[in-house]
């Protein structure tokens, strides 16, 4: 139990949050290993609490739970607009709990609260309750195959899915995953990132008070080579989704494949351009910029990491970009003002801090930034660096944290022959008046997503993923239903007649 109004002086949310710790198996709460994993406050880097940690025997057992699940109360036992009832009823118990849930993820994550509130955790009711709406909607066809014959098919659900997600949006993942799976019938094994895994299990007991029957969605705490693995390589798993780094997710597809050829959706990194054009709307461009890669600390796969600036506003857009960065408040994330809370963890902080180092080894120009933010928890200074180079560490790799560097070019050609100079491919943006300029960037750039004249934006309508490198199948909107269904062919001789 967690007394925000006693621990935290500045918390918006005053009330106490009890989060179980264990395993959820089944709609119960069971012990796992015995071993236990901590869970850490990066704000202060002081232990919040400790979990419980699981094995590849916890996810044998949650698997069973769930296949009992799949065959007597969830999958076609049950009617799909019953399954859409029950996410719609979640999606209103997030809300109800919205000040909590947004406390108890900006303590874990160490994420804004203010944006915790007004979008991680907001958006994830309206995931569920979108995904509730195309529960009952999600139809095969009848097609027409001449006469005496007819033929239609049935979009059915898979299973047993096996769900990997990662640290940086834990609420808004979990319910990315559970979404479009619930409401298309499949059963659910989770594994949240064992650096953040106390918003998903009070979504457990949100998942009982709703209704949802024992078994259908089992969270099982642990690490990645054991958990992880066991997900990726259970033989009675017969799909899995991983979002997550590129490393881990080639080895979730290996395991896929080298164990049941289970289906595989990725969601990875990125390095994804912001092309700023002459004649953009500069003031606007240099806050939509700046949204684009300090939101979330830089800890987002779409983050606008590479922003390519037209050389006859580039001195003026990197003046006020400089100027505008500097009014981006970092700090204690319970603070009504703050925009900036800590990276993660230690690892992700060296991670970072090693990045800003290669920057000024390579001789990039350190415009701002570049060292520890106060004296305790896993902070970093917004850091942006000019004048970068491509074959530079920090103009190709992905950082993940609050680092944006700066690229100057000349013609349109140019801009998109660089921008597409990746083998990432999540997001990108372009800001130009010229609605032909922003059509042609448009239809060349080689992304999941392309905004024109802003950035970030991520809602359950709209499909989201990766081109190249940043992934394989695509989250959200109606294109996640067919990430959790087979198709089944009928087809029917209605007259009777022989071969
Ligand atoms: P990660 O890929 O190691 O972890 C993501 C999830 O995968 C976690 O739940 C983790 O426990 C699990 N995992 C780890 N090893 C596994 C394995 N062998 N099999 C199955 N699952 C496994 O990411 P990280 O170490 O937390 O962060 C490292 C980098 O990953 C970051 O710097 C960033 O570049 C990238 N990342 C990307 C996203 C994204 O949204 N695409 C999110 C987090 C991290």
């Amino acid at each position: 139990t967690y007394d925000f109004g006693q621990s935290h002086a500045n918390a918006a949310y005053k009330g106490k949050t009890t989060v179980n710790t264990k395993l959820f198996i089944n709609g119960e709460w069971v012990e796992g290993s015995g071993k236990t994993i901590d869970v850490i406050n990066p704000t202060n880097g002081k232990k919040i609490t400790e979990i419980q940690e699981g094995t590849a025997a916890d996810v044998d057992k949650a698997v069973d739970a769930a296949e009992k699940a799949y065959k007597t109360s969830w999958g076609e036992r049950v009617s799909p607009a019953e399954r859409g009832k029950l996410l719609i009823k979640l999606a209103e118990l997030i809300e109800a709990n919205a000040d909590e849930l947004s406390a108890l993820e900006t303590l874990d994550n160490g994420k804004a609260y203010s944006i915790a509130r007004g979008f991680d955790i907001m958006e994830a009711a309206h995931v569920l309750r979108y995904y509730g709406g195309w529960a009952d909607k999600d139809h095969g066809k009848n097609i027409n195959i001449g006469p005496g014959k007819m033929a239609f098919t049935r979009h059915e659900p898979i299973g047993v899915v096996g769900q990997i997600i990662p640290w940086n949006f834990p609420m808004l993942m979990f319910s990315w995953k559970i979404g479009p799976a619930l409401a298309t019938g499949n059963v659910v094994v989770l594994k949240p990132s064992e650096f953040t895994p106390l918003t998903a299990l009070r979504m457990c007991d949100l998942i009982k008070e709703a209704g949802f029957p024992p078994g259908v969605v089992n969270i099982i705490n642990g690490y990645g080579p054991t958990v992880g693995a066991a997900i990726s390589e259970h033989p009675r798993i017969r799909k899995v989704a991983f979002t997550g780094s590129g490393a881990v997710g080639r080895q979730v597809m290996k395991a896929a494949a080298s164990s049941n050829l289970k289906a595989v959706t990725l969601e990875l990194g990125g390095k994804s351009p912001n092309i700023i054009f002459d004649d953009c709307d500069l003031d606007n461009a240099v806050k939509w910029a700046a949204f684009g890669i300090f939101l979330n600390h830089g800890q987002a796969c779409c983050a606008g990491s590479r922003v390519f600036v037209q050389e006859g506003i580039y001195d003026e857009f990197q003046k006020k970009f400089l100027e505008h960065v500097k009014t981006l408040k970092v700090g204690d994330p319970f603070e009504a003002d703050t925009f900036q809370g800590p990276q993660i963890s230690q690892i992700q902080y060296d991670r970072i801090m090693g990045h800003i180092q290669s920057g000024k080894d390579d001789g990039a120009d350190l415009l701002l930034g570049g060292e520890r933010f106060g004296h305790e928890g896993y902070f970093i200074q917004p850091t942006v660096f000019g004048s970068v180079k491509k074959e530079m560490k920090i103009g190709h790799e992905e950082i993940f944290g609050p680092v944006v560097v700066l690229l100057k070019f000349k013609t349109t050609e140019e801009a998109i022959e660089a921008a597409n100079d990746t083998e990432y491919g999540l997001a990108s943006a372009v800001f130009t008046k010229d609605i032909s300029k922003a059509l042609n960037v448009a239809s060349r750039i080689e992304a999941g997503t392309l905004h024109v004249k802003r950035y970030n934006f991520l809602t359950a309508e709209v499909a989201f993923g990766g081109h190249k490198q940043s992934g394989i199948g695509r989250e959200l909107g109606d294109e996640a239903l067919k990430n959790y269904t087979e198709s089944k062919s009928v087809i029917i001789n209605l007259d009777g007649s022989a071969p």
